[in-house]
């Protein structure tokens, strides 16, 4: 067993053996990395296709989160642009860590930090996977009093208007004085 230590969430998940994590930290395009990625690790039909699939949204996309299936382990990467400003990157890297934090089996430690820490009661098994990685950007940002603004420079992101209802209704009352 290691530890997979997700530094924006502030995790540290157990793994085993046959995992591994790989923070690649600022990339100068996503796009081109995710691609490097698939030479090293081997491509196959699916990731041929999702390249057409990245390449049409190459301007888009600020981060990833990708699966490397090695002999022996599968590899676990999350790598995202350098967006200039405190705020959106813990928010793309968040949003990164939760994905991974997904493929690792762990999103009860999401789950348990939202509800101990910040009084939210979600449960984020049957949630899309999306909107959970949002709520995980709320958590982050939450958790460093930088309340998210709901602004993004695409404009609106669906994903993140859905989790930030989400979020708020989940929300516990405060306890009575
Ligand atoms: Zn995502």
């Amino acid at each position: 067993m290691g530890n997979a230590k997700l530094e924006v969430l502030g995790f540290e998940v157990p793994i085993s053996l046959f995992s591994a994590y790989h923070d690649d930290g600022f990339v100068q395009d996503v796009y081109e990395h995710t691609r490097n990625l698939n030479r090293f690790y081997g491509t196959s039909p699916n990731i041929v296709l999702q390249e057409i699939v990245d390449k049409t949204f190459k301007d888009k996309v600020k981060g990833s989160c990708r699966v490397g299936r090695g002999i022996l382990r599968k590899h676990v990467h999350i790598y995202y642009l350098d967006l200039g400003n405190d705020y959106e990157n813990i928010e793309i890297r968040a949003h990164e860590e939760t994905h991974a934090l997904s493929k690792f089996g762990r999103l009860d430690l999401l789950e348990n930090a939202l509800r101990a820490e910040q009084g939210v009661d979600i449960s984020l098994d049957s949630l899309d996977p999306e909107i959970v990685a949002c709520l995980g950007e709320l958590y982050a940002l939450n958790k460093r009093h930088l309340f998210p603004h709901g602004i993004s420079r695409d404009g609106v992101n669906i994903n993140r208007i859905k989790a930030s209802r989400l979020y708020h209704q989940k929300k516990m009352q405060e306890p009575a004085p």
